[in-house]
C-alpha cells in the first residue's frame, strides 16, 4: 500500500464546507474543482490527492480503497449501506432531513402507495419496519415533478428549507432522518495507515469542534 493518502469529495457544497475543515489539517488543494475538468486533484502536500466523484459513489470508492478517506451525506450512507467503512465523525455540515413528502392537504395515504425517490433501499427499510408494503420508483432527480403528474402518492427526498417543496405544492408528511455530512475511511486504510489516518481523522475532528 502506498503511502499516499487519497481523499474522496463531490462537487459544490459538500467540497465547499469540507475546504476550511482540511485547511485545518495542512491540506490546500492546488486546483479549483469548480472550473477544473480534472477529477484527481493535488494538494499542497505532495502525498495527498483529492478525488473529484459524484457524491453518492463517495462510499463506493471509499469501500474499495479506492480512496483512503472520504466525505458523505448520512443520506448516501444510508442507502450505500455501509460496508466496509467506518464514520468517525460527525462534520456537522450539509444539514438537512429526510422526509416523506406528499401533495398540500392531499389524500389520506391510498392501500396501494407508490412512492419516488433515489433512496430506494432507506424508503424500503423504512416502510418494511412499519410493517407497511408500498410501492417504489426509482427516480434520479427532480423527484417533487412526480406526485404532480400522478407518477407517485410520496416522495421521500432530503429537505432543508423546505422552499422546493412549497413550490411544487408538497408539504412534508413524516421525518425518516437528521442528515449530516459524514468522514468516512475505508477500514483497510485504516488499519494499513494507523498513524496519517488517526492523525488526519483527530484534526478533522478538532476542526469541527472549534466551528460549534
Ligand atoms: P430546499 O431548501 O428544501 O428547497 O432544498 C433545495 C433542494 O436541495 C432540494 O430539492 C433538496 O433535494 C436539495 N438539498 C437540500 N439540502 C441538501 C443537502 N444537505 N444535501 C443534498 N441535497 C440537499
Amino acid at each position: 500500500m502506498s503511502n499516499t493518502l487519497t481523499i474522496a469529495l463531490s462537487k459544490g457544497r459538500i467540497f465547499k464546507e469540507t475546504l476550511p475543515l482540511l485547511a485545518h489539517a495542512g491540506i490546500v488543494p492546488v486546483d479549483d474543482p469548480e472550473t477544473s475538468r480534472k477529477l484527481i486533484l493535488d494538494t499542497n502536500q505532495a502525498d495527498v490527492k483529492l478525488v473529484i466523484i459524484r457524491a453518492s459513489d463517495v462510499p463506493t470508492y471509499v469501500q474499495y480503497g479506492a480512496a483512503d478517506l472520504g466525505v458523505a451525506g448520512k443520506d448516501v450512507l444510508m442507502e450505500h449501506g455501509g460496508e466496509g467503512l467506518y464514520e468517525p465523525v460527525d462534520l456537522n455540515i450539509a444539514r438537512c432531513k429526510l422526509m416523506v413528502a406528499g401533495p398540500v392537504g392531499g389524500a389520506a395515504e391510498p392501500e396501494h402507495m407508490r412512492i419516488a425517490t433515489k433512496y430506494v433501499h432507506t424508503t424500503r427499510r423504512y416502510y418494511a419496519e412499519r410493517g407497511r408494503q408500498v410501492e417504489i420508483i426509482k427516480l434520479y432527480g427532480s423527484m417533487e415533478l412526480a406526485p404532480l403528474v400522478g407518477l407517485a402518492d410520496r416522495i421521500v427526498d432530503v429537505v432543508d428549507t423546505g422552499n422546493t417543496l412549497k413550490a411544487n405544492g408538497l408539504e412534508p408528511l413524516e421525518h425518516i432522518a437528521d442528515i449530516s455530512s459524514r468522514l468516512v475511511v475505508n477500514k483497510a486504510s485504516m488499519k494499513m495507515k494507523h498513524e496519517r489516518v488517526k492523525e488526519f481523522i483527530d484534526r478533522i475532528a478538532e476542526a469541527v469542534g472549534r466551528s460549534d
